[in-house]
């Protein structure tokens, strides 16, 4: 497994990470546990905010929550200078319960509630990513009523699909997400933005995709959503102040992932900014991105203990842990692949190939198909790496398992930042109807 972060092994062969021995974390937090690595959080923060010069006021890093949004969370990436993005009315209520500064809120959602409108005005966010008729027009009343003008930026769908290995772009586009591009409909909207009262145009969005490892699809994403920004120019007189070219930057989970440095991410996008601006003759827009798990997939770790061991001769030895598909969904969702380490056995070579599985009801609840580990015994702490993003969020109680407890590692000092669930927690919201009160 490739050591992330602030990761190392000790003298005594243990993982180590934020200078905590994981054998130790596990025995006073318990398993399953995600343990977050303050310092590697924090470098990619400022990696995004270094490369792309945020501090000039000409670009900004907007974390994207959904990757991994709590209150210690929100107070680390304000502290960084970065934005957040949120996506509910659940992730808004988060930020502000932090502190976090209202005005780098942007507001994402293709389906916000009157009621999240409401919180989000009431709050004043920063900006509204606008997705759809419907909403742009609800703002435009909601904004009206409250006397207040919302600042928003359209977020459109431009014909460009990326993948990890190709990009291809498509003039017909499926997605439930934003303004369509190539049937006119981004531009259409941007003339109702420019029409309703209550309602500022700050600029364009546009999201491509998600563990992208090449940079011609966000170079490509720029030329169309300029040129989209001229012909706004040019139907409206509305200035696309603010570009904002989404998440989507390819981290490492296993062999055969190899991500960008950030600076290349960068240079590709805001060289491209400016070359079209300069050839369509257009300001140079603020460039924003938004990193969801470049920020935190790496920083994230998964501890569990080892249970059941099964072995099929000749086939398969299943290795089950303590959680599984309930805290990380991502394999059986879209066959995401990660790495293992025993973290009381860290410097032992692989001695078999083992498939790590969780302990839900489900025969695709596998964390990993196939591991090469030492020695594997009931009892040890198995380790998944790169469990930052989309971890803790995905999580749910499937077979009534409760949540895990995160814990927030630096210089040898764990603090929790997410308790674990216990059994109150999953009847807390239940509610027994009278008439099956005395059924038993
Ligand atoms: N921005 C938008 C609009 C998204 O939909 C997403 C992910 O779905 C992101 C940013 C973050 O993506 P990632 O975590 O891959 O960087």
């Amino acid at each position: 497994m490739h050591l992330q972060g602030t990761m190392v092994i000790n003298e005594r062969g243990r993982l180590v990470i934020g200078g905590c021995e994981v054998v130790q974390l596990a025995r006073d937090f318990g398993t399953p546990l995600y343990i977050f690595d303050e310092d590697c959080i924090r470098e990619n923060c400022r990696r995004f905010y270094q490369a792309f010069n945020a501090g000039s006021g000409r670009a900004e890093v907007i974390y994207a929550g959904k990757a991994f949004l709590t209150t210690a969370m929100c107070r680390i990436i304000a502290s960084e200078g970065l934005g957040l993005d949120v996506v509910s009315g659940g992730e808004l209520y988060t930020a502000l319960a932090a502190g976090f500064p209202v005005d780098r809120i942007y507001f994402h959602g293709n389906n916000k509630s009157y009621a999240e409108l409401c919180q989000a005005l009431a709050a004043g966010v920063g900006r509204f990513m606008v997705d759809n008729f419907a909403e742009l027009e609800l703002l435009s009343r909601l904004s009206v009523e409250r006397g207040q003008v919302a600042k928003v930026i359209l977020r459109v769908t431009p014909g460009i699909e990326a993948h990890t290995h190709e990009y291809i772009r498509t003039g017909q586009i499926d997605s439930k997400f934003g303004f369509t591009l190539p049937n006119g409909q981004a531009l259409a909207a941007a003339r109702r933005a420019d029409e309703l009262p209550g309602i500022e145009f700050k600029g364009l969005h546009c999201h491509i995709g998600s563990q992208i490892f090449e940079l011609e699809p966000y170079s490509e994403a720029a030329t169309v959503m300029m040129e989209l920004a001229a012909a706004v120019k040019e139907a409206t007189g509305l200035v696309t102040a603010e570009l904002d070219l989404g998440g989507g930057f390819g981290i490492y989970y296993s062999a055969g992932d190899e991500p960008r440095p950030v600076s290349a991410w960068a240079a590709a996008i805001l060289t491209r900014v400016e070359a079209e601006a300069r050839r369509l003759n257009l300001p140079q827009p603020r460039v924003l991105v938004e990193p969801g798990r470049a920020i935190v997939g790496p920083a994230g770790s998964t501890a569990y203990t080892v249970g059941s061991i099964k072995e099929i001769p000749g086939v398969r030895k299943y290795v089950a842990v303590d959680g599984g598909m309930a805290d990380n969904i991502r394999p059986a969702l879209y066959g995401a692949k990660y790495e293992a380490i025993l973290a009381n056995k860290a410097n032992l070579p692989p001695a078999e190939r083992v498939a790590i599985t969780g302990k839900c009801c489900e025969s695709g609840d596998m964390l990993i198909w196939e591991a090469e580990l030492p020695r594997i015994e009931s009892g040890d702490i198995l380790l998944i790496s790169c469990t930052g993003a989309y971890g803790y969020t995905m999580a749910s109680n499937y077979n009534r398992l409760g949540r895990p407890a995160a814990v927030l590692v630096r210089d040898g000092v764990a603090d929790l930042i997410i308790k674990r669930e216990d059994y109150s927690d999953l009847i807390r919201n239940d509610v027994l109807p009278a008439r099956l009160v005395r059924t038993c």
